[in-house]
């Protein structure tokens, strides 16, 4: 969702963020952009708040605000590729700033040749050839123009590549990279967009969104008996069942070691238990073999599930809660079951 934004708008939004940020007192590097960027294009409404608190008490943001701001509200990249990105962010602006300053000096000189041109026609020694050397100068400086615009449009395709190159880095810092799923981040930011009310509209009174924890059971026996290798395998296999059967809109996610969520939305609290028990069964039903070593029968493995509704007016924190006390009740029930609490 984040920097889907056409070059014009990217652009546009270039030009109104580097105004804010030039005012505060620190440098100008690409974590102060991000915050000033994300803060003039609207969508993150946490981050503008937070900013404009700041602002209210502090006047300018410091490079610790500013760090703190971007952290919190925005993502952490790493190390390598804010190198990278700050890299290229200094050369588009040295770019322009140097486009802009021979788009100047040409302008200026037209500016002095025009005025001595003027004076060689009202005295009129030679209009011909004054006309000619005014010729002249306006092909120059329309090159100059060209030139100006060339680089302005290099400069345009670099800040493309650059927003290309932190979306990826936040991308991968919301993904888990044993499973591919979101990764506990990405869950809680998801978690606070679905409950505690700042989300899209439907969210927090939403009566159509739930959420599943998924614990595997007896895991640990599992990598005792297996080895941490299978364990994981095992880990991987739970993840793709998950993400099979995810509806649309809803989000799998990996939160601990051997622990899943599922955000999802669903018509009512039965339709939310049938996907839960698909799920069970279909974890259940599955024999995960060890590789090179087909023939060997393994344990079944199984997962205990809890399930609660998002209510209106529940805090993240509160949902995360119930849905854990589900849990727990499928684990002192038996494990391998779903419990539902709060439909
Ligand atoms: P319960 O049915 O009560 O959930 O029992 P359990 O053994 O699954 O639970 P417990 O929390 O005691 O153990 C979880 C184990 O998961 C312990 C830890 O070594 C293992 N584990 C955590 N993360 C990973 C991982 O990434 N890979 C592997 N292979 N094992 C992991
Ligand atoms: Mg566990
Ligand atoms: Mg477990």
């Amino acid at each position: 969702m984040r920097y889907e934004h056409s070059i014009e708008r990217s652009t546009e939004l270039l030009r109104a963020a580097l105004p804010l940020m030039s005012r505060q007192q620190s440098a100008l590097h690409p974590i102060s952009y991000a915050v000033w960027y994300e803060y003039v294009c609207g969508g993150n409404p946490s981050l503008r708040e937070a900013v404009d608190a700041q602002l209210a008490q502090h006047q300018a943001l410091d490079e610790v605000r500013t760090r703190e701001l971007f952290t919190r509200h925005i993502a952490e990249i790493d190390p390598g590729t804010a190198q990278r990105v700050s890299d290229g962010f200094s050369r588009v602006l040295t770019g322009m700033a140097e486009s802009a300053a021979l788009a100047g000096d040409q302008t200026a000189r037209f500016g002095d040749s025009l005025s001595r041109l003027s004076a060689d026609l009202l005295v009129e020694h030679d209009p011909g050839s004054t006309l000619l050397a005014l010729q002249d100068s306006t092909r120059d400086m329309q090159s100059a123009m060209a030139r100006l615009q060339q680089r302005l449009a290099e400069s345009q395709r670099e800040i493309l590549q650059l927003r290309d190159e932190v979306r990826q880095a936040r991308q991968d810092s919301l993904i888990d990279s044993l499973t591919g799923l979101a990764n506990r981040r990405a869950f809680d930011e998801r978690m606070q967009q679905w409950a505690g009310g700042d989300g899209p509209p439907h969210a927090g009174a939403d009566p159509h969104a739930f959420l599943m924890l998924a614990d595997i059971d007896h895991f640990k026996r599992v990598n005792d008996t297996y080895g941490h290798a299978f364990g994981d395998q095992v880990i991987k296999a739970v993840a793709q069942v998950l993400q099979q059967f995810m509806p649309g809109g809803g989000l799998a996610a990996r939160i601990g070691g051997e622990e899943f969520a599922l955000l999802m939305p669903a018509a009512d609290a039965q339709q939310a238990r049938d996907l839960a028990e698909q799920v069970r069964r279909r974890i259940a039903g599955s024999r995960i073999r060890r590789q090179g070593r087909a023939d060997e029968a393994i344990e079944r493995i199984t997962v205990s599930l809890g399930l609660t509704r998002c209510r209106p007016g529940d805090s993240a924190a509160a949902v995360i809660d119930r849905a854990d006390q589900a849990l727990y009740q499928s684990k002192q029930g038996g494990r391998d079951r779903v419990t539902l609490l709060a439909a």
